[in-house]
């Protein structure tokens, strides 16, 4: 275990909690993560010292919530290797950034009788917008399906992505399977059929160090809150020549350049798209949670996850009638790990585990066709950060033997 994360819970006072009685184990980190003191204390000055609308003042706040906005850009920008700040708009989140790239490039670029590619592990938000965008244009969705073990059929993909794709868009890190998709031989087979590549970094960027130029994908979509900072803010990262093509998709204030009665131009990237008032406190958050995870490195942060994967995987599946999902090979299996346990649904094998006070979460996960593909109606789901040590692992695999034990 990376040493310097040996002590790292003090940094996040909601985890030094009892819930019924026992020591809370966060493992929910795929739906949101903890947030620092560092996030917490940085949100306080902001509203405490600073705050002030952006781009818009002259006064002092107002300069300074700008530079604090604008900084954090640039932060998020070095943050996944962008070229510049140009390259990242500030978005709701990961949802509101796929949408984003199927409203504005979609609906400009995709016509009757192209194709999408996607797979059957995306979550709602990267199929969800690609099936409607197909929809209204009449173009096909095509899904590449997985091997056995839950990884992507690469044979498949090939014989999927032809001349006819305009758009392949594939989860960088599933949030179920708890695999990697190898986005970057995505992305060149994608520019060999002359379509664009779309990354869902919502698993990865929290997780481990990100390179949109080397990936060379050509969206990616990211959000704060999975990745120690305030829900509501997110990130979507595009090639600067296809920002630039591309309309904005809202129409009001900070986006626009010079307004008259019966037309408008815009600003340049990246505000092009960014109406109205944005999320400035979310912005200096995400930024505030990116200097805490660079400070540790997200080399550190994927070494620490993979050696909890290496100690708790093989407990697992030691497990009588525990189902795993995804690979059984921990090299090849993220800190994202789904289960069922026979004869029991998972909702209550979720309950059973938050009454020894462990959190985990049980549902389709926003991947109600993946659950149709493994033929399953719902998992649970435990899902580790760099605040999670080998004993939280421990504790997951001891309420899971009790839960077993109790519904016998
Ligand atoms: N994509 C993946 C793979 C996810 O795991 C999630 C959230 O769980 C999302 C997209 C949507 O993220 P958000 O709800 O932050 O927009």
């Amino acid at each position: 275990m990376v040493k310097q994360l040996k002590t790292i819970k003090t940094d996040f006072p909601i985890l030094d909690q009892k819930v019924n009685d026992e020591q809370l184990v966060y493992l929910d980190n795929a739906a949101t993560t903890q947030k620092p003191k560092a996030v917490v204390e940085a949100l306080d000055h902001y509203y405490y010292h600073d705050n002030a609308n952006v781009h818009r003042g002259v006064h002092t706040l107002a300069e300074r919530a700008t530079e604090q906005f604008e900084n954090a850009r640039e932060k998020t920008a070095a943050f996944i290797n962008a070229p510049s700040k140009r390259n990242i708009l500030f978005t709701r989140g990961t949802t509101q950034s796929l949408n984003w790239i199927a409203a504005s490039y979609g609906e400009q670029n995709i016509k009757a009788g192209d194709e999408i590619v996607i797979s059957y592990m995306e979550h709602h938000s990267n199929l969800v917008p690609w099936q409607q965008l197909a929809l209204r244009k009449h173009a096909t969705l095509k899904y590449i399906g997985m091997h056995d073990d839950g990884t992507l059929d690469m044979a498949q993909a090939k014989e999927l992505i032809t001349d006819k794709t305009k758009i392949v868009s594939i989860a960088h890190v599933s949030n179920v399977l708890g695999v990697v998709n190898p986005l970057k031989a995505l992305a060149a087979l994608a520019h060999e059929h002359g379509a664009i590549m779309v990354g869902d970094g919502a698993q990865s960027v929290p997780h481990m160090p990100v390179d949109v130029q080397d990936l060379d994908v050509d969206f990616y979509a990211f959000s704060g809150h999975k990745m120690l900072g305030p829900t509501g803010i997110g990130g979507l990262y595009g090639k600067e020549a296809l920002l630039n093509a591309m309309p904005p998709i809202e129409f009001g204030g900070e986006m626009i350049d010079f307004v008259d009665l019966y037309e408008s131009s815009w600003k340049e990237l990246p505000w092009k798209f960014e109406a109205g008032t944005p999320d400035i406190s979310g912005a200096i958050g995400m930024g505030a949670a990116i200097d805490y995870l660079e400070a540790i490195g997200l080399d550190q942060v994927q070494k620490h996850e993979q050696a909890i994967v290496d100690y708790v995987l093989p407990k697992l599946l030691a497990i009588d009638d525990l189902e795993v999902y995804g690979p059984q090979d921990p090299s090849k299996h993220t800190g994202v790990i789904a289960f069922n346990l026979k004869g029991l649904h998972p909702h209550d094998l979720a309950t059973a585990l938050d009454m020894e006070g462990v959190a985990v979460r049980a549902g389709h996960h926003c991947a109600q066709p993946l659950m149709k593909y493994l033929s399953v109606p719902a998992t649970a789901r435990a899902s580790f950060y760099l605040y999670n040590d080998f004993n939280d692992a421990d504790r997951l695999v001891d309420a899971i033997k009790a839960a077993k034990e109790f519904f016998k």
